[in-house]
């Protein structure tokens, strides 16, 4: 990675971070290297260190560039999809007879993950609310080696003190993960809060187009980021080169759409608090939000992520999303239109019947960057 660029803003950063132009034809934009392989120059004779696009590919290579630097990280290494980098990050870190510690309200795919396909090769885990750090305590085990954290949680919105469980993970011998995806590197920089790795699924706001699924890796640790680039060879789900080219396209943008995001999300989240026919509303953003100093402490913004419980139980809460119109009724989050969903059917099926299970009046909105009067007059009407 270019030294010059950690030292650079972070919106510079995001920009130019291993973007710089095409050394051959002067492309501003770094192309799309859509190529399986590479000629060598007699046996073993690599240009630019390529040989095989699993192995690396440029296009690839000037996205995880970038993602380490705007992570403030050392390694970056960019996936078929979050959950791919999730995967790869268990399997390079975890072995059979180690421990996890997980969060009471992790992604439902990442809980599906852990609970249905890493147990099963003798990894054993556990539930903690990673807010109470005497419930992260006496969560640990003497086999212990990741807790996890996702902060803003999806989809309660809970916030737990990054620096906090660094401390206690690192006291018992373990690593922490982040799971960055609701806040962004604009908002949350969790290995300067003393986390090992980060995670993302970049079909969220890095993407940010709705148009890519994609998942990444960032860490500050170089052996640990030899160890996961080996495992991302070996294990072979890698970024192809356009989603690779699709979500730094994205990243170039983050920074004034995080900003949008955020001050919509706040406009919407204080709307639905005053709403009669709303019970309670998860923002952080939000004084009256429990993990409110926390995040204003950890993250520059509070995102664009509102979920809420209507009134009138799980019937009500389907008719809002059915009655919504600007509110796309889809799964997924982060991208420029506002989506809205019901986590219990929806994202979070996976989870029913679990420690993890979510309120089945919850409703969750993904807040985009339309002008806000349009997206406050819609939810108006879906409330009735
Ligand atoms: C979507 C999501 C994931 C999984 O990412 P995919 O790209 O869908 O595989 C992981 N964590 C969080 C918080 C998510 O929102």
């Amino acid at each position: 990675m270019n030294e010059q660029h950690t030292r650079r803003h972070f919106e510079t950063a995001a920009i130019h971070a291993g973007q710089e132009p095409d050394a051959v034809t002067g492309a501003v934009v770094p192309p799309i290297h859509q190529s399986s392989t590479f000629k060598q120059d007699g046996v073993g004779g690599l240009r630019g260190g390529y040989e095989y696009s699993r192995s690396a590919n440029p296009t690839r290579t000037a996205l995880e560039d970038n993602l380490a630097a705007i992570e403030g990280g050392r390694r970056a290494l960019a996936f078929a999809s979050g959950l791919a980098a999730e995967d790869c990050l268990l399997r390079t870190v975890l072995k059979p007879g180690d421990h996890l510690l997980i969060p009471n309200d992790a992604y439902g795919g990442t809980f599906r993950l852990i609970a249905k396909v890493v147990e099963r090769w003798g990894v054993a885990w556990s539930v903690a609310d990673t807010s109470d750090a005497e419930s992260v305590r006496a969560g640990l085990r003497p086999e212990t080696k990741l807790v996890w954290v996702e902060t803003p949680s999806n989809p309660l919105l809970g916030i737990t003190d990054i620096a906090m469980v660094a401390d206690i993970a690192r006291a018992a011998g373990a690593r922490l993960v982040v799971d960055n995806t609701f806040a962004s590197p604009y908002l949350q920089q969790p290995l300067a809060l003393g986390a090992d790795v980060v995670v993302h699924s970049t079909t969220k706001y890095l993407g940010g187009h709705s148009d890519v699924v994609g998942g990444a890796l960032v860490t500050s640790d170089a052996a640990l980021g030899e160890e996961l680039a080996f495992h991302q060879n070996a294990m072979g789900a890698i970024a192809g080169p356009f989603d690779s080219w699709l979500v730094a396209r994205g990243i170039k943008t983050l920074a004034v759409r995080m900003d949008r995001h955020g001050q919509n999300a706040g406009r919407i989240a204080e709307f639905l608090t005053a709403h009669p026919k709303v019970v309670q509303v998860y923002y952080p953003g939000l004084p009256t939000h429990p993990g409110h100093e926390i995040a204003a402490k950890q993250m520059r913004g509070f995102g664009g992520m509102v979920s809420f419980r209507v009134a009138g139980g799980e019937a009500a809460a389907v008719e809002v999303c059915d009655r919504a119109r600007l509110f796309t009724l889809a799964e997924s989050l982060g991208g420029v239109e506002s989506l809205i969903e019901h986590p219990g059917r929806m994202t979070h099926a996976s989870v029913a019947g679990s420690a993890l299970e979510v309120p089945a009046d919850l409703v969750r909105l993904s807040v985009g960057i339309e002008a806000v009067d349009d997206l406050l007059a819609d939810l108006g009407r879906a409330l009735g």
